[in-house]
């Protein structure tokens, strides 16, 4: 049955956390948070300007250069544990926070939208201790001498994180949480649309850790570009960012002027490659339910369903049959999948590449258009697109909404063709009654995460990541943490 009254509980966090207070902006302004599965307004949020940033960033430089954060692994770890301890108490009104702000569905608030980010910050807390920061090598002979080499990994420093409004508490931590435990400080800019998943975790680490003044900061702002104070400034020595791969160049360019290391999870347009002697129904559901799943808005959904040739209707007909069963509406709702789009304006943006699927000449198979029955709210219909040109604009272009498209390929090289002919590279799935087979295309897949035969490749531990213009560096996994830290070589002669 719906909960409708959780809505109307939902307490936000309305100031930014700076330097260790909790603050309201420089200006006093602020700026609306409105939920987009009713589009009434949840609340306020204290708007970040310029100025606000350049206090977090003095901040975060002075804790990194003047407190023994950054070498301290032990009190890193006890105070993510703290950190970690405070969100297990508070998880019901974060719970009500991403489902309210970002118009998560409930169900998906179980899983990767709030339970998972919980459980992976108590992961990155025990990485601060068990991970091995020092590697001796072997002694050489240098110059006729020999020597002993070690090699150290320790914190970049600074670093400023960027975060987009889809998965906002999972993403919030899966940068928090590695670049905190490596030892670094952070300034945390969340996306205008969700800042309360950022915020409130300020007013929990102000509140209830020992986390050490400008160790950690958010900087909510209603304007995009008060990010652009972070990739911009010297003292900033890393960005951490999530988002569009329109955003991620301009923050590449941007940062090369102080040679920043750039960290940058983008967009992608993944297939899920059927071959023909797959079991459909399963093959499919992947990217059936995963489009409808909070409204196709994450990157690493399998937006492009490759089918062949010889089983094309049959895959086009199951396709349509599944989206067709996915509950969609109020996000509180526990049955639905799919809620609203973010904004009025991703919708129209949703609505526009439907359009351009229809005059490029796709078949609509199924939805395309707002629902007649949810008239408030950025609702899109589950929305599939068949006879897609695999070189057309709702094959190659990133929609984050809720449409799928259907492409034919002849036989495997065409269909690893067709997957690897998109700027993207993020991941993938192939399915093949034989293992090797099915291993055979994943291999040739040029993308950061592919799964097998259905395999579930999505955990702390594994690192994810893109290839081209998806990104560059991993998140998650030991190569994930490492993204967070220099690496130093020391050398002494050997006695
Ligand atoms: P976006 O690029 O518009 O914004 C992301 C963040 O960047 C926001 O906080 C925004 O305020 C900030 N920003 C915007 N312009 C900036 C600038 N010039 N300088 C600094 N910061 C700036 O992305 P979005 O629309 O919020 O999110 C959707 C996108 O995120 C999709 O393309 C999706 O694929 C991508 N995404 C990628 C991953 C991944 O891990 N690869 C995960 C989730 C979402």
């Amino acid at each position: 049955m719906t909960d409708r009254t959780a809505r109307h509980e939902v307490i936000g966090e309305h100031r930014l956390l700076v330097d260790g207070n909790l603050v309201e902006s420089v200006s006093g302004r602020s700026f609306a948070n409105v939920d987009p599965a009713t589009e009434e307004l949840l609340g306020e949020t204290s708007d970040g300007s310029p100025e606000d940033m350049e206090i977090a960033i003095a901040a975060a430089r002075r804790a990194f250069d003047e407190t023994g954060w950054s070498t301290d692994a032990t009190f890193r770890s006890r105070c993510l544990e703290q950190f970690h301890a405070a969100m297990a108490e508070h998880i019901e009104q974060l719970r009500s926070i991403v489902v309210a702000e970002a118009g998560s569905p409930l169900a998906m608030t179980y899983a990767v939208q709030v339970d998972q980010p919980l459980a992976d910050l108590e992961w990155w807390a025990g990485m601060a201790e068990r991970y091995g920061y020092e590697r001796w090598l072997p002694e050489r002979e240098v110059f006729g001498q020999r020597h002993r080499r070690l090699v150290a990994r320790e914190a970049t420093g600074v670093v400023g994180a960027i975060t987009p409004w889809n998965y906002p508490l999972y993403l919030n931590i899966a940068k928090v949480g590695p670049a905190l435990a490596a030892g670094n400080t952070v300034v945390l800019k969340p996306a205008p649309d969700t800042p309360w998943s950022a915020t409130f975790l300020g007013r929990l680490v102000a509140e209830e850790t020992d986390i050490p003044p400008g160790v950690f900061n958010v900087v909510a702002s209603s304007d995009h570009l008060v990010g652009e104070v972070l990739t911009g400034d010297p003292r900033v020595d890393m960005i951490t960012f999530t988002g569009s791969t329109a955003t991620g160049r301009r923050i590449m360019a941007r940062g090369a002027q102080t040679v920043k290391k750039v960290f940058l999870e983008l967009g992608g347009k993944s297939a899920n490659v059927v071959l023909d002697d797959a079991d459909l129904a399963s093959a499919i559901s992947m990217s059936a339910i995963g489009v409808c799943t909070h409204a196709g808005q994450g990157c690493a959904i399998t937006t492009r369903l490759l089918l062949p040739r010889s089983r094309y209707e049959e895959g086009v007909e199951l396709a349509a049959s599944t989206m067709a069963s996915v509950g969609y509406g109020d996000p509180w709702d526990p049955s639905n999948l799919q809620g609203p789009l973010i904004s009025a304006r991703q919708r129209e943006r949703v609505l526009g590449y439907i359009e351009t699927g229809k005059a490029e000449g796709a078949r609509l198979v199924l939805g395309g258009s707002v629902p007649a029955s949810l008239p408030r709210g950025y609702f899109v219909e589950p929305t599939l697109f068949a006879d897609v040109d695999a070189g057309s604009t709702i094959a190659q272009e990133e929609i984050f909404g809720p449409v799928l498209v259907a492409i034919a390929f002849d036989d495997d090289d065409d269909a690893v063709r067709i997957a690897n002919g998109t700027v993207y590279g993020l991941s993938g799935a192939v399915t093949s009654a034989s293992e090797d087979r099915a291993l055979r295309v994943a291999r040739r897949l040029r993308a950061g995460t592919v799964s097998v035969n259905g395999g579930m490749w999505f955990a702390p531990d594994v690192p994810f990541g893109g290839y081209r213009q998806s990104g560059v560096g991993r998140e998650n996994g030991v190569e994930g943490f490492e993204e967070y830290m220099q690496v130093k070589a020391l050398a002494f002669p050997a006695g």
